[in-house]
């Protein structure tokens, strides 16, 4: 393990240093207080695994081709199952965990 992460770190870009425990236990316990199912909608199992980093979908009014930096956003959570690789996304905003994490 220790070795994996050493190879891992050895690119030269900077990598996020992901979200703390604390984070991670937050945003699951958000989950969990909504009903969200612990079986995978799509193979039944129950593997999710939390991403270490959030989602930051851009939204577009069109489809030009440009990519829009910095305007509107849905930033959100990921769970993935550990068996099909489905993800799931949740909204950071209508779990009421949106700016929270300034700072850190
Ligand atoms: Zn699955």
């Amino acid at each position: 393990m220790a070795e994996q992460k050493a190879k891992s770190d050895a690119g030269s870009a900077p990598r996020s240093r992901g979200l703390s425990d604390e984070r991670k236990k937050e945003l699951a316990d958000a989950l969990s207080a909504r009903g969200v199912r612990a079986d995978c909608p799509m193979c039944g199992q129950r593997k999710w695994t939390l991403l270490d980093a959030y989602l930051n979908h851009n939204l577009q009014a069109e489809l030009t081709g440009a990519l829009v930096i910095g305007g509107p956003s849905v930033p959100s959570l990921a769970i993935v199952c550990g068996n099909c690789g489905f993800l799931s996304q949740h909204a950071l905003g209508a779990l009421g965990l949106l700016g929270q994490d300034r700072g850190e």
